[in-house]
């Protein structure tokens, strides 16, 4: 596809994640002719597992990515709780077929590659999309008809367009936030999550090895669950970290957890021994910002709303927002009024998300003796509790909530 220059079916998106190939997915359904400008040269196989949860899965399906999601994701059969120091668990909170018959679409974890490559072949396949590596420059301009772009490829070539909108799908670090729309740098959230990925013999009898685990314990927790399609199990270690330890020169290789409490722990005492330094080092940050948009520029996904991840919906929430943009500049007369829409549909529902994530955060990591609170809640919860709890996030149809 020849770059689309102008018009108002051409929208140029920054980023080439989960968001904005989601993004450019759900807008040449809708007719655009859409550039993805990433500024990696290549996919990178970076990041670890994702929970994706119904809410996003099915606006994945619609997108008619079903198929191939299923052929690289696990249903695991359920999410199962242990507070620190058990070797049973607390509960087994139903997720499989529960999941499946609530919602009409599985709850489902994958890695974050194989997600992406799945996005990717279908962005490749479309006529309509194009994507473009090593982006070296942008530089935009606003008047009073709109944007005008330049922006410099990876052989040095310049592109100038005009297009109908510019969206930074860029991440975290979004510089269309900060640059463009004079917002926030990201705030760090004293939280790292330690990612690794082990093969599964290595945590034979230590973990189940076909379900979602989360162990919690004071100050710290870990979730596992399997990637049966890399023959791996993923394992998230989460701890506090304060920033001069987190940014010093030589970053940590590994968390620091008391060893008394190592102890009294089996599970986190032998994650740590077959872990050693294999962990990959991960400070969480978040992002709050007053504007995700202006004129005809707007932001998706982490560029606008890095979350905590402690109820796995920053992928879902990009994808949501992806989904819910696309149908706005379909349907409104110009850019500006599209992303004022769109912030109008999304604002609500992504500070509730992010809530019960910084909430979730405090549950899990709880110090005796309010654990004891939490986790005579959690027993006596009936095992599909779980998900009816949660019917407003995973049942949640973001392309159907237009107002
Ligand atoms: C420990 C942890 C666990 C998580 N678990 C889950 C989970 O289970 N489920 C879930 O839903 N979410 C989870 N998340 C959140 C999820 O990973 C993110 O919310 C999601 O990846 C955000 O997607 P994105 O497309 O907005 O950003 P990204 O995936 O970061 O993509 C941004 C893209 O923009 C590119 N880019 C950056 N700057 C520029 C630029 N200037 N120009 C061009 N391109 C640029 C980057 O190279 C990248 O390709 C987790 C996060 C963490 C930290």
């Amino acid at each position: 596809m020849p770059h689309p220059a102008d018009g108002q079916r051409s929208i140029y998106i920054a980023g080439a994640g989960i968001a904005g190939l989601t993004l450019a997915l759900a807008l040449a359904r809708h007719g655009f002719s859409v550039v993805v400008l990433e500024r990696q040269a290549h996919p990178s196989p970076f990041g670890a597992g994702l929970q994706l949860g119904p809410n996003a899965r099915l606006l994945l399906d619609r997108l008619g990515l079903d198929a191939a999601l299923k052929k690289v994701s696990f249903e695991p059969p359920s999410l199962d709780v242990y507070p620190f120091g058990r070797q049973k668990p607390l509960r087994a909170l139903a997720l499989g077929q529960n999941a499946l018959s609530r919602y009409g679409v599985p709850y489902a974890v994958i890695h974050r590659a194989d997600l992406h490559r799945v996005l990717l072949t279908a962005a490749r396949r479309s006529a309509s999309i194009e994507v473009l590596w090593s982006i070296r420059q942008l530089d935009l301009v606003r008047h009073a008809r709109g944007i005008s772009m330049g922006v410099e490829l990876a052989d040095h070539s310049a592109l100038n367009v005009r297009p109908h909108a510019f969206v930074g799908a860029d991440g975290v670090n979004s510089t269309t936030r900060t640059d463009l729309l004079g917002g926030p740098s990201a705030k760090y959230s004293g939280y790292v999550a330690w990612r690794g990925l082990v093969a599964e013999a290595q945590l034979a009898g230590l973990v189940p090895l076909d379900r979602t685990c989360v162990f919690w314990g004071p100050g710290f927790h870990a979730v596992t669950y399997p990637l049966p399609h890399q023959a791996q199990i993923n394992v998230v270690l989460v701890t506090r970290l304060k920033a001069k330890r987190a940014f010093q020169a030589t970053p940590p290789t590994r968390p620091k957890i008391d060893r008394w409490y190592l102890r009294r722990s089996r599970v986190f005492g032998d994650l740590m021994k077959i872990m050693g330094d294999k962990w990959t080092f991960w400070p969480i940050f978040t992002v709050r910002t007053a504007s995700w948009h202006d004129g005809a520029v707007g932001l998706v996904g982490d560029a606008a709303h890095a979350m905590l991840p402690f109820q796995a919906q920053g992928a879902a929430m990009a994808i949501e927002d992806a989904v819910v943009l696309a149908d706005e500049l379909a349907t409104r007369p110009s850019a500006e009024e599209a992303f004022a829409a769109y912030a109008a549909r999304r604002r609500k529902r992504v500070e509730r998300v992010r809530e019960v994530s910084a909430r979730n955060g405090g549950l899990f990591h709880l110090p005796w003796p309010l654990t004891h609170i939490r986790n005579y809640v959690v027993a006596h919860r009936a095992p599909d509790a779980h998900l009816a709890h949660l019917d407003w996030l995973y049942g949640f149809d973001a392309g159907a909530d237009a107002s």
